[in-house]
């Protein structure tokens, strides 16, 4: 394929930058903008860091250059990587001498997609990269490093193997009944029972699997004044909302986000949760409840000096934790119970606690396998199998030509999470999220 070429570190001034060309004429990209120092030429030395002269036409850089090989380059064809100062304009040039050389500029995720293509990566693995580079806390990393490294793939490719046997034995029950049907009927049920338990196994990491990926979401909600505002920007540890002494100031949401104990917490301040006349801010109460459905856990703020008590809200259907704040003001002695909480905004007492114990909410539904569900799309393939082969199972013992359809349907499922049954839209979808360069 014609070489493509790319800047793959980010636009801007840095130490070192990045180009790489992959394609089959990548070689040849080099020995027109690149003199290595030394006898040998670049492609008589592969895998080895050469230092020389990158020569952009109009100006000259010192760097270094390394040729990959197909076998041992990332996209699967013969690739080139030169290293040069990390400066905006050299690097622009660069690039545009290693297209005047020949290479076209690459599309997004052109490199990773060409690496799938040549049967590197399968789509999960791809997807994986792409979560690598955007993970934003040590949970999403190690989920994103599982995906990339292939374990989801491999555990999808033995469900498709055995799922084709499955098949395979079927068809033949088709066509010679009588030859076949006393050796592969009987044991079909279990087959298909072992298949199914392990997807829905993996369906039930999709929990973890979307809080290691995207965080916790946490919805503090309460009534105004409660400290809801001083209590994020506690939790944050910077001034992110807006504190005032008068009731209503949070009138719609507002999002912040931080990393404790390698975990992703998403803090949502919501408006104070109060009948108003205020239409607003009635929006804004409507919108706090509607976060709140959707949150992993509900921070309940309470003012423990409020004379009035307690608000009665009730968030059903979502965890909650009651944190009664403003406890430097009071002696109030919180009852040692799971999801009570005293701190003080002001001083960060309790604070923490409470930050650990939203984390820790990710750690606590961890399963021991370590592979998870991160993605929508392998979630949504995964829940089409099941209910495909919770349909084969109801078809047993009518007709074979029924439970094959079931399977079938179950088997593209599991190959779209792969790609060995993604259509190309799902695949230009997935690779139009990369950056270009990767
Ligand atoms: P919200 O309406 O629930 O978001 O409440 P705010 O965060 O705007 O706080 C309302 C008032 O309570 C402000 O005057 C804050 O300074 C005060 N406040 C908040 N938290 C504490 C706390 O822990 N201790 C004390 N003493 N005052 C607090």
């Amino acid at each position: 394929m014609r070489a493509i070429a790319a800047i793959s570190t980010p636009v801007g001034a840095g130490g070192i930058g990045i180009l790489r060309v992959s394609g089959e004429d990548a070689p040849a990209v080099a020995d027109a903008i690149f003199i290595c120092k030394g006898e040998r030429p670049l492609k008589d030395t592969p895998l080895v860091m050469r230092f020389g002269t990158f020569d952009a036409g109009d100006f000259r850089d010192c760097g270094y250059a390394v040729y990959f090989p197909s076998r041992k380059a990332y996209t699967g064809e013969d690739t080139v990587e030169f290293y040069l100062h990390g400066g905006v304009r050299i690097m622009r040039g660069a690039l545009d001498a290693a297209l005047r050389a020949g290479a076209r500029l690459a599309e997004r995720g052109e490199f990773t997609r060409r690496a799938y293509l040549s049967g590197r990566l399968s789509l999960a693995d791809a997807e994986g990269v792409a979560d690598m580079i955007n993970a934003e806390s040590a949970a999403a990393l190690r989920a994103a490093y599982r995906l990339m490294d292939g374990t989801l793939s491999r555990d999808i490719d033995a469900l498709s193997l055995a799922l084709g046997d499955i098949i395979t034995g079927l068809e033949a029950v088709l066509d010679y009944p009588e030859e076949t049907e006393d050796e592969v009927l009987p044991p079909l049920a279990g087959q298909i029972d072992g298949v199914l338990a392990r997807v829905t196994a993996l369906l039930a990491t999709a929990d973890e699997g979307r809080m290691a990926k995207h965080g916790v979401t946490a919805v503090l909600a309460g009534k105004p004044n409660a400290g809801k505002s001083s209590l994020m920007n506690a939790l944050l540890g910077e001034d992110r909302a807006i504190v005032t002494c008068k009731p209503g100031t949070t009138r719609d949401t507002l999002e912040g986000s931080l990393e404790c104990d390698g975990v992703r917490i998403n803090l949502v301040d919501t408006a104070g949760i109060r009948e108003s006349s205020d239409e607003i801010e009635s929006e804004g109460v409507r919108r706090a409840l509607r976060a709140a459905e959707h949150a992993d856990v509900v921070l309940h703020v309470v003012d423990t000096t409020d004379p009035t008590g307690s608000d009665d809200l009730c968030f059903e259907g979502t965890r909650v934790f009651t944190v009664r704040n403003k406890c430097d003001l009071t002696s109030y002695k919180c009852p040692r119970m799971y999801g009570c909480f005293a701190v003080s905004a002001k001083d960060g007492t309790g604070v923490d606690a409470l930050r650990r114990a939203i984390a820790a909410l990710y750690t606590e539904g961890r399963t021991a396998s370590g592979e998870v569900i991160t993605s929508e799309r392998h979630k949504n393939a995964l829940y089409r199998a099941k209910r495909a082969l919770e349909s084969a199972k109801q078809s047993l013992g009518g007709t074979v030509d029924l439970t094959l359809v079931d399977l079938r349907e179950a088997y593209d499922a599991l190959g779209e999470i792969t790609g060995r049954t993604a259509t190309e839209d799902v695949v230009d979808g997935i690779f139009s999220k990369f950056c270009v360069g990767k």
